[in-house]
């Protein structure tokens, strides 16, 4: 193995669940693989859609851990999609700890007419399955900061393409993204990989000389590369991430830091539902009860949080307060 692959790199190497940074010293280019297995089967059985769902929403979760690992934040990167077709949304986040969560808003009856008539599911195309409506990514660092929003057009063969369109428009940082998702033997596993440059960001062997026409073609050689990579090697847990690099972008220079976990987790709370249920009015309180309590279940976790007529009056005596 070369010298550089390993360096920076702890004793112990994560098969799964795992985001292992890196970057291409020769070029400056910066890059992220992650290797998700227990996380995302567990949060896409938890909640049990159909199988054409499962592979978006497991799409966005791996975009959602490639993206939010290259960023420099504190806090919360959201991933969310709109739409007016039978999958109306999809949203994923994950906290600067690495703890991921994800799902998804179905039109059910529009779905199954769609799937129904569909003979081979493998054909639908991304907006047959969403329709119009856009993806969009927000880093949320608390109510101090200021929050980042990125937004694009839902178009594409695919969200990793519809992603990759967003960076071609914001034309200051070069970003390819590459993601699988599979379900071999009942579980579902995924893999993402992602290549940045930003100008002047680079590692400490970057040639600062490199004229433009040289930087284009240090970019296209490595998208070349990452893109050579096949499913099989994304996914393959017996191939290390850290082979898989040296693999790929060996002529490269490769470089690779610590390994980081990622896991699956919900921040939801009854604190965060009381919160809401200060800011609407009475009549809207009224409206969400079901046999006089109002019973609120969390959208990714399927957690249920009652709040009876005791509790709602204990809420609206303290934001009266407040
Ligand atoms: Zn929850």
């Amino acid at each position: 193995m070369n010298d550089t692959v390993g360096e920076n790199v702890g004793s112990e190497f994560l098969k799964d669940d795992v985001i292992q940074p890196f970057l291409l010293e020769s070029t400056g280019i910066r890059g992220r693989i992650v290797r998700m297995g227990p996380t995302i089967d567990e949060i896409l059985k938890r909640h049990d859609y159909p199988q054409i769902v499962n592979e978006l929403l497991g799409e966005v979760l791996a975009l959602t851990s490639v993206l939010s690992s290259l960023m420099k934040f504190s806090g919360c990167f959201t991933l969310q999609s709109k739409s007016d077709g039978p999958v109306k949304m999809l949203v994923s986040d994950m906290t600067s700890e690495g703890v991921l969560r994800g799902c998804a808003g179905i039109d059910e009856v529009a779905l199954k007419e769609l799937l129904d008539k569909t003979e081979d599911h493998s054909t639908l195309s991304l907006t047959d399955l969403t329709g119009k409506g856009y993806i969009a990514f927000t880093v949320d660092q608390g109510e101090h900061m200021e929050r980042y929003q990125g937004i694009v057009a839902l178009e594409g063969n695919n969200l990793s393409e519809c992603i990759q369109g967003y960076f071609k428009q914001s034309d200051q940082i070069n970003t390819g993204v590459l993601v699988n998702v599979a379900q071999t033997e009942g579980r579902w596993h995924a893999g993402g990989m992602i290549l940045q440059y930003v100008p002047g960001d680079g590692g400490v062997n970057q040639q600062t000389d490199k004229d433009d026409d040289e930087i284009k073609e240090d970019w296209q050689r490595s998208m070349i590369l990452m893109s050579s990579c096949t499913e099989d090697e994304l996914l393959d847990r017996d191939l290390a991430v850290t082979d898989l690099l040296y693999r790929l972008f060996h002529e490269e220079q490769v470089r690779v830091y610590d390994q980081r976990p990622l896991k699956e987790g919900c921040r939801c709370s009854r604190e965060k539902l009381a919160n809401v249920i200060k800011t609407v009015s009475l009549e809207e309180v009224d409206s969400y009860k079901v046999d006089g309590v109002i019973d609120a279940k969390c959208e990714f976790c399927g957690r249920s949080y009652v709040f009876d007529d005791a509790a709602i009056a204990e809420i609206q005596k303290e934001a009266a307060q407040s």
